[in-house]
């Protein structure tokens, strides 16, 4: 048994560690990258082989055998798998579990990868003009090919269920009569890779500005390293990242593009479609499962030559990759909140850097810590101070709130500016980040507020709906003015986006008026149609919520409102002041990005805030300076690092045993241990929750003890009694 051939195996179940499996089948073994289905439990598996491990920590003979291999190439290239496990390492989440996130649906369930028996061959003009019947004798298993494809196109697997093989169809594509879908007969996704399609010849990039020209130089000379091209909204940047893709495809290579959030961005997919049309695959957690496995296998086969998707999309394959763009770098979807909490624009860095491509993360508001490394040098800095178009900067002004009267939120200084904003024909942007009718349901008799049963929450009024809906576990209720407690009519306190809408369709009768937030765009294709609607100018004046803030071009919006920019000036998390900086900054960005001007009103009951007064005065480079010396000074990352580890359960002691017990096995180290503390919301849905920081000058010694942390408390009895998990370079502490 001493030569056994041993498998290590990732198998997507909650725990940490590969499975070691003999090898009994009469082949090779099969590589690292592969599916093969194993016995796990009582059932069997599909996992993915990791490595072929010379011993194992069990003795051969009680090693189960491996069944079958899946694919007779590895699905995963080397250096995607090993970024993966890197990962998985980095993050301290189960390598099968991480595995999964870079596998479509159906490939995890078994299907097989090999997709050329579903490619369409069609006849071309002169194969259709061929008649059949010249062709003689000698060609005749040609000339049914003809005749079959004269009734209409068909795919490989159909013709060779005919009796027409690749042979005959490789003589005929050879002739010119057919031709196949996508990347031809020879490629298979198996094996070779295919070239590419190219960029549509149809579009004319506008010619470029001195200062695109000078970034995009800057990028071009600069080679294989991450570059951070920060540039104010409207500068141009997305034309520099364009072009950057239009060279890769011309050198045949591939680029992956990370977005925010595609269903946000129609603009940025049809420019993305314009211009490379079919080279195009789009990867997002929308798709149906087969729309996901055609887009993944058209980029790992390189006939997709410009990969789009969402965070997860850091995990497509690319056989012949030359760039990946992060943009929106800043943004906060970026970061997986549940399971595998992997931050996608850290990925993309280190993806770029093991495939030697250059990577360029794209803002107007980059992270601090993006700013760090730009400025300390680790990061290329490309910059872009000036928009594009004739505008220029809008021009921004703060409301005090204290001293302006205001209705449903709306202050009379920027009532008038609506009103002026559209008298003049142009579209208004009001931005409030909170959804619903009202925040609080207050009783003036008893003086009580509505609360959520499960959460330390009140409840929000959805006074359309009838109901008063928990945001946080998403419970309900029927609303019912009257308190239950002393029979006083109840008021509906503060504003969210639908009393605001509503304010507005009383005060503009005539004028319509759209709403952008969760639940106006629940249902499918309401996003799409509001977006739309917008961008034909129909919809004069639109109120939303984070959705509004995303990267929208609407070139005749020339008035933004930023309602309550006060909800996040006092926040508890040392990142508040870069979230605010970065929303109103961008939220601004929406206003003038036409011809005409922009103006920007922000409301507040705190109009000298410092952090305001910087931001708006001397711009978010300032801000972002003086934040990072806060943080320098405070120890905050990018100066230290940090760890999260979570917990919750039904019974609040034992949520506070368990942290207690990490608390204690943490202790006596280079690391700084903060807690436990009860999370920022202590009760959610029904459960306690908990929270205990790691913290630590350098990440070496903090990656070390979270390796032995988490390993130990998979073994503690308290660890079964709560939820628990950790999360590495958390962005919400
Ligand atoms: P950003 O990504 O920095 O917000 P974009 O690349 O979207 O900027 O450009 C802003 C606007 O200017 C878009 O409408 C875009 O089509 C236009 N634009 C970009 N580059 C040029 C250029 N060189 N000449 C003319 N218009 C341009
Ligand atoms: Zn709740």
């Amino acid at each position: 048994m001493n030569d056994a051939k041993l498998l290590r195996v990732a198998v997507p179940v909650p725990l940490a560690d590969a499975f070691d499996y003999r090898w009994v089948g009469d082949g090779p073994r099969p590589a690292p990258g592969t599916r093969v289905d194993v016995p796990f439990g009582r059932g069997r598996r599909i996992g993915i082989v990791l490595e072929w491990p010379t011993e194992s920590g069990l003795p051969p003979e009680r090693l189960r055998p491996a069944g079958a291999a899946l694919d007779g190439e590895p699905l995963l290239a080397p250096e995607l798998l090993e970024t993966l496990r890197w990962a998985a390492d980095y993050y301290h989440h189960p390598i099968g579990e991480v595995l999964a996130h870079a596998l479509p649906g159906l490939l995890r369930k078994g299907r097989p990868v090999a997709s050329r028996d579903e490619r369409r061959v069609a006849l071309t003009e002169s194969g259709r003009a061929q008649d059949p019947r010249a062709l003689g004798a000698k060609a005749a298993r040609q000339a049914d090919a003809l005749a079959h494809l004269a009734r209409g196109p068909a795919t490989i697997g159909e013709l060779r269920d005919a009796g027409i093989g690749l042979a005959i169809l490789r003589r005929l594509e050879e002739k010119g009569w057919i031709t196949t879908e996508s990347a031809g007969l020879g490629d298979d996704c198996e094996g070779g890779a295919a070239r590419p399609s190219r960029a549509s010849t149809r579009f004319e990039p506008p010619p470029l500005t001195d200062d695109q020209r000078a970034a995009l130089e800057s990028i071009r000379e600069g080679g294989a390293r991450t570059f951070l091209l920060y540039g104010v909204t409207g500068s141009g940047k997305t034309e520099i990242f364009l072009r950057l893709v239009a060279e890769q495809l011309d050198a045949g290579r591939q680029s992956l593009l990370l977005v925010p959030e595609i269903g946000l961005t129609p603009q940025l997919v049809k420019r993305l479609r314009e211009r490379f049309g079919e080279a195009l695959a789009v990867l997002h957690s929308g798709l149906a499962e087969g729309e996901r496995l055609a887009a993944w296998r058209r980029a790992r086969s390189g006939e997709a030559g410009v990969v789009v998707g969402t965070r997860s999309a850091i995990f497509a394959p690319l056989v012949r990759p030359g760039l990946i763009v992060v943009d929106e770098e800043h943004d906060t979807s970026y970061k997986q909140q549940h399971g595998f909490r992997y931050s996608a624009r850290d990925l993309a860095v280190l993806r770029g850097r093991r495939l030697g491509v250059p990577v360029v993360l794209a803002s107007a508001t980059p992270s601090l810590e993006s700013l760090h490394n730009a400025w300390t040098g680790r990061y290329r800095l490309v910059e872009m101070p000036k928009r594009i178009g004739a505008a220029g900067e809008p021009a921004i002004r703060v409301v005090d709130m204290t001293r302006n009267p205001s209705r449903a939120g709306l202050s009379t200084p920027l009532l008038d500016a609506i009103d002026r904003h559209l008298a003049d024909g142009r579209q208004v942007l009001l931005f409030l980040n909170r959804r619903g009718f009202a925040p609080t349901l207050f009783c003036p008799g008893c003086e009580k507020v509505e609360e959520c049963q499960r959460c330390d929450a009140r409840l929000t009024v959805h006074a359309a709906a009838g109901e008063l809906r928990c945001h946080h576990c998403g419970a309900t209720r029927p609303l019912k003015w009257a308190c239950p407690e002393c029979g006083a009519e109840r008021v509906a306190v503060g504003a969210g986006t639908q009393r605001v809408d509503e304010q507005l369709k009383a005060l503009y009768p005539r004028v319509r008026i759209g709403r952008l937030d969760r639940d106006a765009t629940a249902r499918k294709g309401a996003l799409d149609a509001v977006l739309a609607e917008t961008s034909r100018g129909e919809t004069r004046i639109v109120v939303g919520t984070q959705m509004l803030t995303k990267g929208h071009d609407f070139p005749n919006v020339t008035l933004v409102g930023v309602l309550n920019a006060d909800q996040g000036l006092f926040g508890t998390d040392f990142r508040s002041d870069e979230r605010l900086a970065q929303l109103i900054v961008q939220v601004a960005g929406r206003a003038g990005r036409g011809d005409a001007p922009g103006e920007v009103l922000i409301q507040t009951h705190y109009p000298s805030h410092p952090l305001l007064a910087c931001l708006l005065s001397e711009g978010y480079g300032a801000f972002a300076r003086l934040a990072l010396d806060e943080r320098r000074k405070a120890g905050w990352p990018p100066f230290s690092y940090l760890a999260m580890w979570r917990a919750e359960a039904a019974k609040k002691p034992q949520v506070a045993a368990f942290l207690e017990r990490v608390r204690d096995a943490a202790r006596h180290g280079s690391v700084t241990v903060l807690g436990p503390a009860p999370a920022q919301m202590e009760r959610k849905g029904g459960l306690y929750r908990m929270q205990l920081l790691l913290q630590c000058g350098e990440r070496p010694p903090l990656r070390a003890l979270l390796a032995r942390l988490v390993a130990e408390a998979r073994t503690w009895p308290e660890s079964r009694r709560v939820r628990w998990s950790v999360d590495v370079d958390p962005i919400d502490v």
